[in-house]
């Protein structure tokens, strides 16, 4: 107890007991910038990539970053937000599990004066000042030339796609993306589309499912599947697996997870894209930087492109960033350049 007290002693500058009121430098509020997550289970990439990644970048600008995750919950997401508006963050960042949540989301921060930025989905018909994303339609095409160069010259070969969830716009702009390449394919019948299956809110375990029931259905038959990201593509090579298929039919996947990646090692998988979260946090980061300092006009200096919003019929002010379609031969490039570590991604072979 002694020790203690000479600590606490210390600590107070000697004089407590003194009657002295604490004094010192007052410590500076730091602004904060509030990032709500969606889920956990969809993809690992929130809690893998952009957690770690959007904290370190506004820590290094003196930021406070107050990042929740929703937990694909909508009435949490609803909380978190309304915490964030409460503790007057500067900028609330969304990345929103429909298009409800973040119109409501989006009006509660505009109610406060708070600037949105929707981080990587936009919210239809929404009023947020920014977006920051990946050119999805790309995404999509990138998973369609995976699946092609896979499948190699395989006339009739019969192709199911297990889709994101409607409720969010990129499922739609993945999906368009890979009929601008497989389309012309499925009318010449150079392809046979068995079903394009969409998944509500990205449910892994809910497409893993519908995956087994259209494959039973077709007689379990089927040469190629165009799954939208690496967690609906673990469920689906889980299903192959178990009826002695897997790494005989190719299987896309998106995010570059570690388990996708794992996966297309293995030769489960046949590809997956590699979007640079670490660039769109960054991004975001900067932007939301921008904004919390008052500098608005950096903040467009930034957003130099233009995200298209079909149902507000509006462009919003936007960074929107490429993505790299990684095969077998590739995952290499992602290890060379630092962004996964060789430990991570061999850990337990
Ligand atoms: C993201 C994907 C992610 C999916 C499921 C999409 O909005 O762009 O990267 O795999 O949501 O979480």
């Amino acid at each position: 107890v002694a020790g203690c007290l000479v600590l606490m002693l210390a600590a107070c500058g000697g004089r407590a007991g003194q009657g002295a009121a604490p004094t010192g430098p007052t410590k500076a509020v730091k602004p904060i910038v509030g990032v709500v997550l969606p889920d956990r289970t969809t993809s690992a990439r929130w809690e893998e990539q952009d957690r770690p990644l959007l904290s370190s970048a506004l820590n290094y600008a003196d930021i406070e970053p107050f990042i929740m995750n929703a937990e694909g919950d909508e009435t949490k997401f609803a909380s978190i937000v309304d915490q964030m508006v409460e503790r007057k963050v500067k900028v609330l960042m969304i990345t929103p599990l429909s298009k409800e949540g973040g119109l409501s989301a989006q009006r509660k921060a505009k109610a406060a004066g708070i600037p949105v930025i929707d981080y990587d989905r936009v919210t239809l018909g929404g009023e947020a000042e920014y977006h920051v994303g990946f050119d999805s339609v790309n995404v999509g095409q990138l998973q369609a030339d995976g699946l092609l160069q896979c499948l190699g010259n395989k006339p009739g070969a019969q192709i199911i796609e297990i889709e994101g969830a409607p409720s969010d716009h990129n499922a739609t702009l993945f999906s368009q993306g890979q009929r601008a390449k497989l389309g012309a394919k499925y009318d010449s019948g150079v392809l046979k589309l068995v079903k394009s299956q969409p998944v509500e809110d990205w449910d892994n375990v809910l497409g893993g499912q519908l995956f087994e029931q259209i494959l039973n259905a077709n007689g379990g038959k089927v040469d190629g599947v165009v799954a939208a990201n690496d967690g609906l593509a673990g469920a689906v090579i889980d299903v192959l697996r178990r009826k002695g298929m897997a790494g005989k039919v190719p299987v896309t996947g998106q995010d570059a997870t570690v388990d996708g990646l794992r996966a297309v090692l293995r030769g489960d998988q046949c590809m997956t894209v590699d979007k640079p979260v670490r660039d769109e946090a960054e991004a975001a980061a900067r932007l939301a930087i921008a904004i919390a300092r008052g500098d608005t006009d950096g903040a467009d200096d930034l957003a130099t492109g233009n995200m298209r919003d079909p149902v507000a019929k509006r462009d919003i002010k936007a960074v929107l960033l490429g993505a790299t379609l990684i095969t077998k031969n590739t995952v290499r490039t992602l290890v060379t350049s630092g962004v996964v570590k060789p430990a991570v991604l061999c850990a337990g072979d």
